[in-house]
């Protein structure tokens, strides 16, 4: 019972001389003096925080001072998108900052926002010397080049665009003609076909080619080797003969394939116009079910689809 007296008598006295500390020191500083920087610290990067100490001149703290980051520099301001050009919503481009701040010249994507597409195309003022068309019905649209997914001349959607053109061959005329873009027909040839004629079906129909600007090729050399070729004919014999569609070569259809969600075709496999010929039993062709654009190839016998296509 001594002892607890005894030990409360400490505690109140200790408390006692605490709050009489208390109630006697000044005021605490408001670090409000102007105060001295103390050297540089961490200067910041585009993307990382720097800080540098500062001393309070009355009271003699020193703190440390969080610095944000500089940021990119020289980006692009954000922009709209166009019929044929897509915009962004946040600023883009490519970091000029160098030297210790700099970020070594990083690429920011920004977020896209892609282009709208034209409306309504007025096809007959179509440039074919540079690809170009001169507007369309959205308001203020300066033309330029059409998209993928833009309706065509003939009805179709283009499937692929190249702003530099591509070389169309031509085995009949002989000649070579240049086009920025392929149209798509708006849909299937009726029914499902075999590559080549039950009689033709392990005929070497040499001279068919992969790339792009060789399926009007192809098809003229099919024909010409296998006028009953029943893919080839049904590509060739679709719409109006002047507007001369074909079946499209292996790359073309991996173009295609490419765009199908926005042509969309989104089931079944379709042949190609292009052969395999390390054997020529087989043509390629390519399954549309898939996201994946394949290097699929497969027996001449078996029936696929077919979708048309036209260049210009
Ligand atoms: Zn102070
Ligand atoms: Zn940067
Ligand atoms: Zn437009």
């Amino acid at each position: 019972m001594k002892n607890t007296i005894k030990l409360l008598g400490i505690i109140t006295f200790v408390t006692v001389i605490g709050f009489s500390f208390t109630a006697c020191e000044d005021p605490p500083c408001p670090h409000t003096n102007s105060d001295s920087i103390l050297g540089s610290g961490v200067v910041p990067t585009c993307t990382e925080e720097g800080w540098y100490e500062r001393q309070c001149w009355a009271c003699g703290e020193i703190f440390q001072v969080t610095r944000e980051p500089f940021g990119h520099q020289g980006l692009s301001e954000p922009k709209a998108a166009t019929c044929s050009e897509p915009g962004n919503s946040a600023k883009y481009g490519t970091c000029t900052r160098t030297g210790n701040q700099g970020c070594g010249g990083t690429v920011i994507a920004g977020t896209v926002i892609a282009a709208l597409g034209h409306q309504n195309i007025n096809w007959t003022s179509y440039n074919a010397t540079n690809g170009k068309i001169s507007a369309c019905e959205r308001a203020n649209c300066a033309g330029g080049f059409a998209i993928v997914g833009d309706t065509g001349p003939k009805g179709g959607k283009i499937a692929y665009v190249n702003r530099e053109g591509f070389d169309v061959t031509n085995s009949s005329g002989g000649g070579t003609d240049k086009a920025y873009y392929l149209e798509a027909a708006p849909g299937d040839a009726v029914g499902t076909f075999t590559w080549a004629s039950s009689s033709k079906v392990t005929a070497d129909i040499s001279g068919t080619k992969g790339e792009i600007g060789e399926g009007l090729r192809n098809t003229q050399v099919i024909l010409a080797a296998d006028s009953d070729a029943p893919a080839a004919l049904a590509a060739n014999g679709y719409g109006n003969p002047s507007d001369s569609w074909f079946l499209p070569s292996e790359n073309e259809l991996k173009e295609m394939h490419k765009a199908r969600i926005i042509l969309g075709i989104t089931t079944g496999s379709y042949w190609s116009s292009t052969q395999v010929d390390d054997d020529p039993s087989y043509a390629f062709n390519q399954p549309f079910s898939s996201s994946t654009t394949f290097d699929s190839v497969d027996y001449k016998t078996r029936t696929y689809r077919v979708r048309t296509v036209r260049a210009f």
